[in-house]
């Protein structure tokens, strides 16, 4: 670190999602930007006059001055850089899924517990202002509807949509449930791309909770929504358009100042169902998940989005994966 204690952070990949990484990282107090660095030296120029930073021709040279980098290479090349840049002592930021395979997750895993270095993956959703404000809800689902559907897009396609987009699904899942998985059933299919394009899994867990998540990448609307079905209460999350709203069967009706809708149930004992839609902050998730990374290498903490929560999402993303084949 700087005398200043000032994190100096690189940036490696500077892409679609790299220039967004770089755009806000300049925007977070306590950190300088040590450098960018991409295989394509056209798009490091334009992105270095862009944001005025400095770019760099070599990646060791650039990991060499960084206390930290941000890893927004297409997935396949994760590890290899990972694994570079704990080598030159630096913090790792790796955009999701952390790897491309479980084995190369589990070495960087130890390799960064032995160096005493942070890894947190780019589990982006974690930070949509909507999940944070689900984050405050007592959760304990017994039934998970999630859908994320995108329309077709050559970036990404290296991977199936699995480790694409169904992989942030998988995720929030799985912080949220907080059992072990009995049961997977899965399909897919490959439309477009060389990988499977469209899928569905059904995933059993201990405690009797079932997730039923469906991802594409060819479909003709944008949809990010999970639904979540629990004891007298139904959620639903749109991340997209950064929305939740409630319904909760209640006993008694509440004061009206915390609720906006107010439905009698029949029956000879009454019960109401309450519907909220509470206010969801304004802000942007990525800013929130880099400073949320800064923030852990400061006060040394593990990140929520660490790297053993993103190796358990992309183990339940591989399964998936084998059960569907190809
Ligand atoms: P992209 O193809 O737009 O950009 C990747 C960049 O990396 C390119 O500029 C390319 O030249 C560069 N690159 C390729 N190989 C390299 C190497 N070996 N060394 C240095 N640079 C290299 O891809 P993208 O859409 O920005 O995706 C990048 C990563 O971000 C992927 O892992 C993807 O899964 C992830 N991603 C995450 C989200 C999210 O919601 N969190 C969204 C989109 C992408």
């Amino acid at each position: 670190m700087k005398k200043d204690n000032t994190i100096r952070i690189g940036v490696i990949g500077v892409g679609h999602l790299g220039n967004f990484h770089v755009k806000r990282l300049r925007e977070i107090s306590g950190i300088s930007i040590s450098g960018i660095y991409d295989n394509n030296p056209i798009r490091t120029d334009e992105i270095s006059n862009q944001y005025d930073v400095k770019s760099f021709s070599s990646l060791e040279k650039l990991l060499e001055i960084s206390d930290a980098v941000s890893i927004v290479t297409p997935t396949p090349y994760h590890f290899e850089i990972a694994n570079l840049a704990l080598d030159k002592d630096c913090h790792l930021f790796i955009e999701k899924p952390i790897t491309d395979n479980i084995e190369h997750a589990g070495l960087l895993l130890n390799k960064a517990e032995k160096l005493n270095k942070i890894i947190q993956v780019g589990h982006i959703e974690r930070f949509n202002p909507a999940f944070t404000v689900l984050k405050n809800l007592h959760i304990q689902p017994l039934f998970i509807e999630a859908h994320r559907l995108a329309e077709f897009n050559p970036r990404g396609n290296d991977v199936p949509v699995i480790l694409d987009l169904m992989i942030h699904d998988l995720d929030i899942i799985l912080s949220l449930v907080g059992s072990e998985i009995k049961d997977i059933r899965a399909n897919g299919v490959k439309v477009v791309s060389s990988s499977i394009d469209i899928a569905n899994a059904r995933i059993e867990f201990e405690n009797g909770c079932i997730a039923n998540v469906t991802a594409s990448r060819i479909s003709q609307k944008i949809m990010r929504k999970m639904r979540l079905f629990q004891n007298e209460e139904y959620i639903t999350i749109d991340f997209q358009n950064g929305v939740l709203e409630e319904y909760k069967i209640c006993a008694n009706p509440p004061e009206s100042k915390v609720t906006e809708k107010v439905v009698e149930l029949g029956g000879p004992e009454k019960r109401y169902v309450l519907y909220r839609k509470p206010q969801v902050p304004k802000q942007d998730a990525l800013k929130e998940e880099l400073t949320h990374f800064t923030n852990s290498i400061t006060n040394a903490q593990k990140p929520e989005t660490d790297g053993e929560s993103a190796a358990k999402a992309l183990a339940l993303a591989l399964e998936i994966q084998k059960i569907i084949g190809n």
